[in-house]
């Protein structure tokens, strides 16, 4: 029997989604790859969320506690937060897919900003409601240009601050002022995947926790080196979280995840040795990359979006440097063709940029 295929369709808008490409980790035929295109820690984790990781190597055959109590005491206690208003999630992506699963649906507009993160998107259409970008201005979140774009359908507001892939960041009155003036069924999504790496910064907790709709989204992936474990936590009003944990898989963190995790935010001591190591190796980067005509804008992350004259020049620079050896982020995809994120290595890394960006524009002129 033959079966009617045309009855056998996805959900509205899952077809709009395009497959997902990740980042290149090789490059043929070379063993000196330097991968500085995902913003991963060049330090790699704390040894200590290591050997608490392989800790659990005895207990693969028992299931995580699922109310990940113990990681969220620790969060807790590090960041100065309440652990009953925190949920934890595999990557922080699993807590903007929970985000929309709950609070958007079809007819309802998902705002999102012109070169921001490309899962907010993603998960808007995954829940069948409708992304809407909203321009930026001169690379940094336009606050104005977000309240314009808002209507009674808005349902969330996605920003990440700093920025990804701009490394730009708005003052908290500038967050202050968007949240106190989204339409009332609107909630802020703050997502602070890069909050650590800014000196004193708190990711806006305190206005988090002055209002009832702002959630933070935080990761592990980025200054705590654990990208390839998948964890990340949101942190926002009790009533949000108590919504968001119905839909959360009681599982969804593995004991190595949550152990790791637990250890890793614990070395605070660590955390801010990657957080200096960050910032003095970005200095040196976006100084020495301007030095040779390469601009960018001032970066509160751990990576620099640098400029070039062109999307031609933009490409023939991430072909100079695959031939070094060197991945960096094409960033076409996030309506910035003639610029390229770097993430900012070690000291070694940075000195092997600025070398192979020096050759080739050299050559150029
Ligand atoms: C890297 C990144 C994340 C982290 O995602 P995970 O799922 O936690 O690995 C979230 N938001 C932005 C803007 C990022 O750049």
């Amino acid at each position: 029997m033959t079966q009617d295929q045309s009855k056998l369709r996805p959900q509205p808008g899952i077809m709009d989604i395009a497959l997902y490409v990740g980042g290149e980790s090789r490059i043929a035929g070379r063993a000196d790859v330097l991968k500085l295109s995902s913003n991963e820690n060049p330090f790699g984790p704390s040894p200590a969320a290591r050997e608490a990781y392989l800790a659990e190597a005895g207990a693969l055959h028992l299931y995580p506690d699922s109310s990940h109590l113990g990681l969220r005491e620790a969060i807790g206690r590090v960041h100065a937060l309440d652990p009953a208003r925190i949920i934890c999630g595999a990557g922080s992506d699993e807590i903007i897919a929970f985000v929309c699963q709950c609070y958007a649906g079809p007819g309802d507009e998902v705002i999102h900003t012109e070169h921001g993160f490309g899962m907010y998107r993603i998960s808007a259409l995954a829940a069948g409601a409708t992304p809407v970008e909203v321009p930026e201005r001169e690379r940094r979140t336009d606050v104005d240009a977000i309240l314009a774009a808002c209507t009674e359908r808005t349902r969330i507001v996605f920003i990440a601050n700093p920025n990804n892939p701009t490394g730009t960041m708005i003052p908290d009155a500038e967050v202050e002022r968007l949240a106190d003036g989204l339409p009332p069924q609107a909630l802020l999504v703050l997502d602070g995947a890069y909050a650590e790496f800014v000196p004193g910064f708190n990711g806006s907790c305190g206005l988090v926790e002055e209002r009832e709709n702002i959630l933070m989204t935080r990761t592990f992936s980025k200054i705590y080196g654990l990208g390839g474990l998948r964890v990340g936590f949101g942190y926002g009003p009790a009533r949000i979280i108590e919504v968001l944990n119905r839909v959360r898989g009681p599982f969804n963190l593995s004991n190595a995840a949550i152990a790791a995790a637990r250890a890793a935010v614990e070395d605070v001591g660590y955390t801010e040795y990657c957080r200096e190591q960050n910032s003095l190796n970005r200095a040196r980067l976006q100084a020495d990359l301007a030095g040779m005509g390469v601009p960018s804008d001032p970066s509160s992350a751990n990576f620099v979006l640098a400029r070039f004259k062109s999307a031609e020049t933009a490409e023939a620079c991430d072909a100079h440097l695959r031939d070094a050896g060197i991945i960096v982020r094409r960033v076409a995809g996030y309506k910035l063709p003639a610029a390229l994120r770097i993430t900012v290595g070690d000291s070694e890394a940075c000195a092997r940029v600025i070398d192979a960006v020096g050759h080739f524009m050299k050559a150029r002129v």
